[in-house]
């Protein structure tokens, strides 16, 4: 179909308002105003789990201060906050999977010198209950793994982690409630596996609890080490330790 018409019959959102955008806009993802507002998650930030922080001359967030991760580094794309928050929302359950055009590429404009240098074998989704991905049509990171992995050909493995059951929305817990929660909830399946160096890709950071149990699991299962890219972080100090 010619652009111009499908355009007209299907226009193309901006990914953090949702209105429509202008024809010559269409494959940038944002209106121009949401464009300006978008935080990207850049200097100065956490240089373990890649959280926005304010103070440039401190090296790390206080959560990462306070606690050791399983993985070595994660990285950010946006900062969760805005119109990127209505984003991640539509997204996860409003069947805006189209988004990860726009997400993977901010990601891999980003980090893809980060990822390469990184020697990265494996690109790995923070994985979903089972029962809760058929009610829902799919795994939000899932879909972004499976993107980044396109654009960036590294191969991805949605099942070498699995969640063995449905935890507690992490809303509200603090840190030691959410590593509780997480506790024994992933299981590594693929053995034999030589993978060596695993990206592990989710939705949003707050604590890395998640990216730690996951990571962990990882580890156990031989793989020698775990870095994370996750597509929002929070600003500083996620307040829920
Ligand atoms: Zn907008
Ligand atoms: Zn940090």
């Amino acid at each position: 179909m010619n652009n111009i018409f499908r355009h007209l019959i299907f226009p193309d959102r901006c990914v953090a308002c949702d209105k429509v955008l202008d024809f010559n806009r269409r494959k940038r993802g944002f209106c121009e105003e949401c464009a300006r507002d978008i935080r990207y998650a850049i200097e100065p930030v956490c240089k373990m789990c890649g959280k926005s922080i304010v103070d440039s001359n401190g090296e790390l967030c206080e959560d990462c201060r306070r606690r050791r991760h399983y993985f070595v580094q994660s990285k950010g794309v946006y900062v969760y906050e805005g119109g990127i928050k209505s984003a991640m929302y539509r997204f996860k359950y409003s069947n805006r999977r189209c988004y990860k055009y726009t997400f993977s590429r901010d990601a891999v404009l980003m980090h893809s010198s980060w990822i390469k240098d990184r020697r990265i074998d494996a690109i790995v989704p923070v994985p979903m209950y089972p029962k809760k991905k058929r009610q829902r049509g799919y795994n939000q990171a899932e879909v972004i793994a499976v993107q980044l992995s396109k654009e960036l050909d590294i191969p991805v493995y949605c099942d070498i982690v699995t969640r063995n059951r449905l935890t507690t929305p992490m809303k509200g817990l603090n840190d030691k409630e959410r590593q509780k929660n997480l506790k024994n909830a992933f299981n590594f399946c693929k053995k034999g596996l030589q993978l060596k160096r695993v990206l592990l890709v989710d939705d949003i950071y707050t604590t890395g609890s998640t990216l730690d149990s996951v990571a962990k699991v990882l580890l156990e299962g031989g793989i020698k080490e775990v870095y994370g890219l996750c597509l929002c972080v929070g600003r500083g100090y996620s307040g829920v330790s």
